[in-house]
């Protein structure tokens, strides 16, 4: 049985920046396990070629509030621009009436040049890459001593068996508590905290729509809309910095609806209904993506299955008073005191789960 220092359960943001603060103290006795066969989590971003890629995931962050997130991504030499917000917005509160024009003051979001995921790929190319493991799920935690035997599923469905004495939790505890078993069990007030942390975003799903030409734009519109016949709830413009035209939109329609459409029937009416808000140029995209979070086992629950109400309360990070204090750690976006949920919440959570580590010892 191979045996490390600190496993890292998940290879969202959290999972790799808590990989990269760890070697930059010089750590490398650490396995990385992530189930997909991709890494990135919630950090998704369709390529259409070599250059540009469309966000199925997280798209902005907010330089003026999420400072330490901002001088990260300054720092790892990305290029960011601002969201594009010229021109009026668009409410739809009735399909048969033309929608209102309203002016937009909307604060300063960014997103970075060629995708999130090019976030993921900066911190992958600063790691020894030998320390990720692809396509292994991890099932169950056993609790021996000072040391945590860490089961996981591998691709050809057989177990393995991997021992350390340190784990970080990089996904959502919801996720964690709902898929992975504790043994001996976790104490019941700490697995109910982890429980009813909504996993954020997890209940949604986006639509983007790619064109030869931002006709928006021409008609002096910012590609922003809200509307509350749907099934878009929620549209932007999502066009690349390299200048591909593009709309994304926030389906509205609840997931367990959205399990009863095929994805080309829910696109053909997100496409109607940015005719309606656009005129007839939407029509006709090059392409269209749609990506529904709720049906992704490795993010969402059976509980994630309806939006949530508002950001998630940070839950404890770690169980006290029990076998399991201090052995696992919570780092994913969730346990963030500042913001919770949010990308900036995963660096954040990350910093603050690797400082009590160092304070442990
Ligand atoms: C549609 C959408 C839009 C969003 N928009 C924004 C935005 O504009 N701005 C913003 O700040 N935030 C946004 N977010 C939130 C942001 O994406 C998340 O806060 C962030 O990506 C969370 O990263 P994480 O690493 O903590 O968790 P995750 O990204 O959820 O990563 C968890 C990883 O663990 C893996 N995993 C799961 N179970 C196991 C297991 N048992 N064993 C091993 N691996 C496992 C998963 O495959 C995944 O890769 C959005 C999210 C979504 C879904």
């Amino acid at each position: 049985m191979s045996s490390f220092q600190y496993i890292i359960i998940g290879g969202g943001i959290s999972g790799l920046y808590a990989a990269y603060l760890l070697e930059q103290r010089g750590i490398t006795d650490y396995l990385l396990i992530e189930a997909n066969d991709l890494l990135g989590g919630r950090l998704k971003s369709m390529p259409i070629n070599e250059k540009e890629a469309f966000d199925l995931g997280a798209t902005w962050f907010w330089p003026n509030e999420q400072i330490q997130l901002s001088n990260i991504i300054h720092d790892f030499g990305l290029t960011t621009f601002n969201q594009y917000q010229m021109g009026e917005m668009l409410i739809e509160r009735s399909q048969s009436r033309p929608p209102q024009r309203l002016q937009l003051h909307s604060s300063l979001s960014k997103r970075v040049k060629g995708g999130m995921k090019t976030l993921i790929d900066k911190v992958v190319s600063k790691l020894d890459q030998t320390h990720i493991l692809l396509s292994h799920q991890v099932i169950e935690l056993v609790q021996e001593g000072e040391h945590t035997k860490v089961y996981v599923k591998c691709p050809d469905h057989e177990i393995k068996v991997f021992s350390t004495q340190q784990i970080l939790v990089a996904i959502p505890p919801r996720l964690a508590v709902s898929t992975i078993q504790f043994t001996p069990d976790l104490p019941a007030t700490f697995k109910e905290n982890w429980l009813n942390t909504t996993t954020w975003m997890a209940p949604h799903a986006k639509y983007i729509a790619v064109y030869d030409h931002p006709f928006w734009r021409d008609q002096k519109l910012s590609g922003s809309a809200h509307s509350s016949v749907g099934p878009l709830a929620e549209v932007h413009d999502a066009s690349s910095a390299e200048g591909s035209a593009a709309l994304f939109g926030f389906i509205g329609l609840p997931a367990h609806a959205r399990k009863t459409i095929k994805d080309a029937e829910l696109a053909q009416h997100c496409r109607h209904q940015l005719v309606r808000l656009f005129g007839s140029q939407a029509a006709t995209p090059k392409s269209e993506f749609i990506k529904d979070w709720a049906k992704d086992s490795l993010i969402a629950t059976e509980d994630d299955q309806s939006p949530a109400m508002g950001h998630p309360y940070p839950p404890i990070k770690s169980p006290e008073k029990s076998i399991w204090q201090n052995k696992i750690i919570g780092i994913s976006s969730e346990f963030s005191p500042s913001y919770s949920g949010y990308l900036a919440g995963a660096i954040e959570a990350v910093t603050l789960g690797i400082q009590t580590l160092f304070l442990k010892t």
